[in-house]
């Protein structure tokens, strides 16, 4: 699995220094910005006090020497990012191992994995047992007809290939990330139970671009990964992760099918 625990760590280890970090951002899926510090004219940062381990999110006219914390006050704070991080390295798998998502508990309980008798049929064309217990299986997503396990495929539901602002802009959506709202039901369901945790808030807008887009508390998230030079790895976390997986029979997974997203 992949594993994002030295932003955390980062963070935990470096007692009560001031550490200071340009604010990064997702705008519409397709783009990271940053306000660098290294700019005459940065404007936003992420920042943390001395004695502190709360990552602040802080403003600056252009033209003021005075920082201040943006209006509203946001902030993430040391529990907030564990329970984010763990968030994420307990539910996302490597590249090649994806289909590791079919020993994931939380996983099988959303796509209701269970063992089911599937009807057999032998040689002679009578019916016949499974040769064992019954098998664990799934329905296919889209269409709903069961398989077993080693028959379903699993989807990239923002594909591999595509877009990875995508895949991590999901996910942040489904922990109150984004600027935009959940609207599919595996979604509502994660927020429901995650959200609250990371300090995300729920959205009521469902134009695109703002489903693609972070909102503040996301940015402090983002901005962390973008300044420990860990973006690749939160990309494919991202994109590897129960919230982007979905079991699809092969006659449902057809190539391309989620690829016209951003035509
Ligand atoms: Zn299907």
């Amino acid at each position: 699995m992949p594993d994002i625990s030295s932003a955390y760590n980062w963070t935990a280890n470096n007692n009560h220094n001031v550490r200071l970090f340009a604010r990064a951002t997702i705008v519409s899926g397709r783009h990271v910005t940053e306000n660098s510090p290294q700019m005459s004219q940065w404007l936003n940062r992420v920042s943390i006090a001395a004695n502190s381990t709360d990552m602040v999110l802080q403003t600056r006219p252009m033209s003021g020497a005075n920082w201040s914390a943006v209006n509203p006050a946001v902030s993430i704070t040391q529990a907030q990012l564990l329970a984010f991080v763990n968030f994420i390295n307990q539910n996302s798998y490597d590249d090649q191992a994806h289909r590791g998502v079919l020993t994931n508990a939380t996983w099988r309980g959303f796509y209701n994995v269970a063992p089911r008798a599937l009807v057999y049929v032998d040689h002679a064309g009578a019916p016949a047992g499974p040769p064992g217990p019954l098998p664990d299986t799934v329905p296919c997503y889209d269409c709903w007809l069961v398989h077993t396990l080693d028959n379903i495929s699993i989807d990239h539901q923002r594909p591999i290939g595509g877009n990875p602002y995508e895949a991590i802009c999901k996910v942040f959506r489904a922990l109150g990330l984004t600027r935009g709202t959940v609207q599919g039901p595996k979604g509502a369901h994660f927020q429901a139970i995650h959200m609250a945790a990371v300090g995300g808030v729920a959205s009521v807008s469902t134009a695109k671009a703002d489903k693609y887009t972070l909102n503040t508390r996301g940015e402090i998230y983002y901005s962390l990964f973008f300044h420990r030079n860990m973006l690749q790895e939160l990309a494919i976390a991202c994109m590897n992760h129960i919230i982007n997986l979905r079991p699809l029979c092969n006659g449902c997974n057809t190539p391309n099918r989620n690829t016209s997203h951003y035509p």
